[in-house]
């Protein structure tokens, strides 16, 4: 079954094409990456998906419900210099459209399973500006994964992060790739590690360049 259809897209802004006729189907249970070079349209592409940007044209069918796609933006574009805690962070990852902000009982069970998942426990009650880069996106991953979606959507996840960090976030997507069967879209620059898991990669230069196994990408941008 396909969970997303991407037909004939284009989205620009004021004037400026940042993605043109892009088409592709997506898998339920597949992993792709989303690469090309800075400013080659992959951020624009991942927020037209998730609705943030609008389309000028083409077609988005997502045939799966909207709380059970999450999704996680690009790193540096995030500012958490506010006064908040992690568990306060992940919180709202639970929280579901024109819905109060309660919690319950089953929200709190699936917070203990993320922050297990994501060995976070020692840092979800600090305040998320105290803590470093590699703590901060593991806050946001699980803000993420806590809702258990199906369709999981990142942004250049380990930009900025050191190679350990990123090495353990890639392993744990990997896992919940192959073990639970979670969809994963996701932007990426980090070629090696996207190499050794073995992904479908689609090569963006405001168009699509590539798409298929990153086996046979003959690296050209
Ligand atoms: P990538 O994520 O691959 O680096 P982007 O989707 O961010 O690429 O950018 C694609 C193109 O759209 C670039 O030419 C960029 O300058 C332009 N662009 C991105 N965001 C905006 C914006 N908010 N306003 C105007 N132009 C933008
Ligand atoms: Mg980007």
């Amino acid at each position: 079954m396909n969970i997303i259809e991407v037909e004939d897209l284009t989205t620009t802004y004021n004037g400026h094409t940042a993605i043109k006729n892009i088409s592709f189907k997506i898998e339920k249970g597949e992993y792709v990456c989303l690469i090309g070079e800075n400013g080659s349209g992959k951020s624009t592409l991942i927020k037209t998906i998730v609705g943030i940007n609008k389309k000028d044209s083409g077609k988005i069918i997502k045939n799966i419900p909207p709380e059970k796609i999450s999704y996680l933006a690009q790193n540096n574009m995030i500012d958490l210099n506010f006064p908040a805690t992690g568990k306060e962070i992940i919180m709202t990852g639970v929280q579901k459209h024109k819905c109060l902000p309660f919690y319950k009982k089953e929200d709190y069970k699936k917070f203990a399973d993320v922050c297990k998942l994501l060995n976070i426990e020692d840092i979800i009650n600090k305040q998320i500006s105290d803590l470093s880069g590699g703590q901060r996106q593991r806050i946001m991953l699980a803000r993420a994964l806590i809702r258990k979606p199906d369709l999981l959507i990142l942004d250049e996840p380990c930009s900025g992060l050191d190679v350990n960090i990123t090495k353990e976030l890639y392993n744990i997507l990997n896992k919940l790739n192959k073990e639970d069967g979670l969809t994963i879209i996701m932007a990426t620059h980090d070629l090696e590690e996207i190499k050794t898991i073995g992904v479908r990669v689609i090569c963006l230069a405001t168009t699509v360049k590539f798409d298929g196994d990153i086996k046979d990408w003959k690296g050209e941008m």
